[in-house]
């Protein structure tokens, strides 16, 4: 006689096989290390008889099964006691060895129930903007969205959103960097309230729950496999991962294989451009949302600021532009071509203004820093590229201090620019190049922007 399944918790006899909901639905869509998963042994191994997930070794032919990288490093390891190699590429996220196993779902596909009225967002687009989402979701081909910097973008991604949700899909925003994560987590829950929306960047907390919307970094998108139907992609070529294969690889990888994408950039590059120009999958949106001009930037000579420091001493155009903006109190952002650089220029800043500091990728108050001057509570801040995007606040100015260094190059400056003239209420702002010789990028980034606000308004 067939022996009847019983019920983990009760003991029950069942006659349809029970899975743990919890489970699947933590399990739907992603790829984890088998000793982080946050449920008992016996459960999983029970899951893992009635075929419900499937185990695989973590490297496979010397090659990571959750990135994908051949970067191992090999050692000799005390639990399998023998020759083992782990992934360089992704072990921030939990080491993956030989001797890892990792776990995917592969038993009945989970159904999220979404409200009709799920999106609580109650703005209004301007005409281009709902052109925009007319042409993304009048199809379910890969699209790609050229907008200027600060056409809201993010506004247009709701209706996106909501549509893709009504019918039952799951969506996920990738970005390059933690801080759009940051800046968009709010304003994506705040536009869908009912929706348990979750944000996955280095160091966050995960919950048990499925989400239909994700907010995940490049990285954080390698823990999900074939999970999404819909990738939007913000700020596709953001700086470190223009002309890299990381993103466009960890996407591919999370979407399903009937999955799609959306590219959202304000500086796509000719062949992006071309490309879904001749799918006709192209939108382009050509002025801020305000409808005022993107800001110029203008370009300041400043000739051996770099000794100056060494002098403990600002050269007195620097000092001027940033004693201006405290006494206007017009928060400003002063980008630095290094950390070095900034890191010996702020005791120097701090004499003009005692709450002026730096922020840099791995800096531990960075998030706390924005926000203060997001609040007022500082008047600047000095700053690497990491704020080169993603960031908006009224009545911003921006100067950046090398621009001829070639770290800055035309799509960074660009981004810059677009930092500065964001609200409705400020649209305009001041955008100071400081260099030793204009260059080539410097001149593109300027033109590009010249040309931009020539550019007709398509409606
Ligand atoms: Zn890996
Ligand atoms: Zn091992």
């Amino acid at each position: 006689m067939r022996k009847l399944r019983r019920c983990l918790h009760t003991k029950t006899p069942l006659k349809i096989p029970l899975y743990d909901l919890k489970i699947q639905q933590f399990l739907q869509g992603r790829i984890w290390i088998e000793e982080e998963l946050p449920f008992l042994q016996d459960i999983i191994r029970y899951h893992n008889t009635q075929r419900w997930i499937i185990k695989t070794p973590g490297i496979q032919q010397k090659q990571c099964m959750r990135c994908h990288s051949k970067r191992l490093h090999e050692f000799w390891c005390k639990q399998c006691k023998g020759h083992c190699a782990y992934c360089l590429n992704c072990l921030k996220m939990g080491r993956v060895s030989n001797c890892t196993n990792l776990i995917r779902w592969c038993g009945p596909t989970y159904k999220n129930y979404i409200a009709e009225l799920c999106m609580t967002w109650t703005g209004t687009l301007t005409d281009s903007q709902q052109r925009v989402v007319k042409e993304c979701t009048v199809h379910e081909k890969d699209h790609l969205i050229h907008a200027v910097t600060g056409a809201g973008k993010t506004e247009m991604l709701f209706p996106i959103i909501e549509d893709a949700l009504k019918k039952g899909k799951r969506v996920c925003i990738a970005t390059p960097r933690t801080d759009v994560v940051l800046e968009l987590m709010p304003r994506i829950q705040q536009a869908f309230l009912t929706i348990p929306v979750q944000a996955f960047y280095g160091g966050s907390d995960f919950s048990l729950m499925y989400s239909p919307l994700i907010i995940a970094t490049t990285h954080q998108l390698l823990r999900f496999q074939q999970a999404f139907d819909l990738i939007l992609v913000d700020e596709a070529d953001a700086f470190p991962y223009t002309y890299d294969e990381a993103l466009q690889f960890a996407v591919k990888k999370a979407l399903k294989d009937t999955g799609r994408t959306i590219l959202v950039t304000a500086t796509p590059t000719k062949n992006e451009r071309q490309k879904y120009e001749k799918q006709q999958t192209y939108s382009f949106l050509s002025r801020r949302f305000h409808g005022f001009d993107l800001p110029i930037p203008r370009f300041v000579a400043l000739f051996s600021y770099k000794k100056s420091f060494r002098k403990n001493h600002i050269p007195k155009r620097l000092s001027d532009w940033v004693e201006s903006c405290i006494t206007k109190q017009q928060p400003f952002l002063l980008f630095f071509p290094t950390i070095e650089l900034m890191e010996r220029a702020e005791p120097l800043f701090q004499q003009l203004h005692e709450n002026l500091h730096a922020v840099h990728a791995s800096d531990d108050y960075r998030k706390e820093r924005v926000q203060a001057l997001r609040k007022g509570d500082v008047p600047g801040l000095l700053t690497t590229t990491i704020l080169e995007r993603g960031i908006t606040i009224a009545n911003l100015q921006v100067a950046v201090l090398g621009a001829d260094e070639t770290i800055f190059n035309a799509s960074a400056l660009i981004q810059i620019s677009g930092r500065a003239g964001r609200s409705k209420e400020y649209p305009t702002g001041d955008v100071c190049f400081f260099h030793t010789g204009i260059t080539r990028q410097m001149d593109l980034a300027r033109n590009e922007i010249i040309r931009l606000n020539r550019e007709e308004v398509r409606v």
